[in-house]
């Protein structure tokens, strides 16, 4: 049986084939660490720890290499820092944002039951990789300086005429298309509106690196290079599975793509790419942005891990979701008949049923369905359950903590009423909005009268 992976760059199912069977290399584009991550941010890592198993199932464990960066160097980290801990010195203040969030960030994701990755890199652990990167596009006529910055010229890539693959290529874009829709207030030192950037100035107080390119000013680098340095020293010039949130199509991918094969002369980065739909509330896509979100970390002080995951893997990966109150019950009563009668029972090897599906380009919604017709199989089941990442627990621990969740937390009602009493007198209507479907979220329905806001469980 074959594995057969939708990839957005020939947009079509692929025959999955490893450039080594022996060592599958995948790569991730992880959090940027600054603040707590949403259910929307969830989603890739679910998706792809499902697909880090299945390579495991199939390739063996010690064959397959899952790299996912954390970025830790980033506006909205120095933007935090300089909130949070107005009293530090801003690279200290940096330090104990990116600390603190990256640990939020993995007790989440592992109560979600995801793997932790084999290889989790850190941006500012790979500033010299980056450096490397950018010297070679410099010398290749890839890049250029200006201003203390250097520049990525797509129109120099797609110039070059030679092994490599055309600027625009995964996004399905036009290079002249995107000319000729470029905003008119292009930054000075751009030579082209299509240039992006590879390296900056720091301002003061800034984490900064010695620059590259001979440029005499600190710096620090832009987004993009990043992962092209990190996948490039854990994976190799040219890898298997590239994936992240459609969003990262463009430009961050298709930057991606640009930057390691400009820099290496070749025709490809990764073999396959993956990109997962979008987590939707009310049809809108769940963001910070937005204001529409729901933390991993406020769910699960309301849901069992397992719930929220298979509530995530009811949808094949490339569709939206929505996520809904009504989902989530069903996904815990579902959880809940499987621990009766698989937990505690010895797996077998996961059915063919369950793994045939997921072959093809993870259909987990079929799997699901699959599973379902287990029911009358404890053994197979408990088996592919446990490939899918759920039955972390025994069955008497998972009731156990059903009884404990099912008693309120009093107090942390109260704290987020009197959070949405403050938003509300500062006319913060959206923050106001946002704990009242938190609180709905978490089965709380409550009135506003002219003597205070009062609470009940509704359901
Ligand atoms: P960000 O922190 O916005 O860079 O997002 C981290 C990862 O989460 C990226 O792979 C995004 O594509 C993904 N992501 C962000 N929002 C959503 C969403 N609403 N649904 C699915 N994936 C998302
Ligand atoms: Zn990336």
């Amino acid at each position: 049986m074959e594995l057969r992976l939708y990839d957005t760059l020939s947009r079509e199912k692929r025959t999955f084939v490893p450039l080594d069977a022996n060592n599958v290399r995948m790569y991730v584009c992880g959090p940027t660490v600054y603040d707590f991550a949403h259910i929307g941010n969830a989603r890739p890592v679910i998706v792809f720890d499902v697909l880090f198993r299945l390579l495991r199932h199939l390739y063996g464990e010690a064959h397959v290499k899952y790299v996912r960066n954390i970025t830790d160097v980033d506006d909205k980290i120095n933007d935090r820092a300089a909130r949070d801990f107005p009293g530090l010195p801003l690279n200290e203040a940096i330090r104990k944002v990116t600390e603190q969030t990256g640990e939020q960030f993995h007790a989440d994701v592992d109560a979600l039951g995801c793997l932790r990755p084999t290889v989790e890199p850190r941006a500012t652990e790979h500033i010299g990789e980056m450096r490397e990167i950018i010297e070679r596009l410099v010398a290749g006529g890839f890049a250029y300086v200006a201003e203390d910055h250097v520049l990525f010229s797509p129109q120099a890539m797609n110039a070059a005429n030679s092994v490599l693959p055309r600027y625009g290529a995964l996004s399905n874009r036009s290079l002249d298309e995107m000319i000729a829709g470029a905003r008119v207030d292009v930054a000075p030192y751009k030579k082209d509106s299509t240039d992006f950037v590879l390296w900056k100035p720091s301002k003061p107080g800034e984490p900064s690196w010695p620059s590259p390119a001979g440029i005499a000013a600190q710096g620090r680098p832009g987004w993009h290079i990043e992962c092209s340095a990190m996948a490039w020293k854990h994976l190799g010039e040219h890898f298997d599975i590239h994936g992240g949130g459609i969003d990262l199509v463009f430009p961050h991918h298709e930057n991606e793509v640009a930057q390691t094969c400009c820099a290496f002369h070749s025709e490809r980065m990764a073999n396959i790419w993956m990109h997962n739909g979008f987590l939707q509330v009310e049809g809108e896509k769940m963001s910070k942005s937005l204001g529409n979100f729901i933390t991993i970390h406020e769910l699960l002080a309301d849901w069992p891990g397992e719930v929220l995951r298979l509530n995530m893997l009811k949808t094949q990966y490339r569709s939206p979701i929505d996520w809904t109150m009504k989902s989530l019950e069903e996904s815990a009563k579902t959880l809940d008949d499987w621990y009766r009668v698989a937990a505690d029972v010895a797996p077998t090897a996961p059915a063919a049923s369950v793994i045939e599906p997921l072959l093809d380009d993870l259909n987990t919604p079929q799997a699901i369905t699959a599973l379902h017709g287990l029911r009358g199989d404890a053994a197979a089941l408990s088996g592919s359950l446990r490939l899918l990442g759920f039955l972390a627990e025994s069955a008497a621990q998972w009731e156990g903590r059903k009884q404990q969740a099912s008693g309120v937390d009093a107090t942390e009602i109260e704290r987020l009423i009197a959070e949405r009493t403050a938003a509300r007198s500062r006319k913060d209507f959206r923050e106001s909005d946002r704990i009242r479907d938190l609180l709905a979220a978490m089965g709380v329905a409550i009135k506003d009268s002219k003597e205070g806001t009062t609470w009940e469980i509704a359901r």
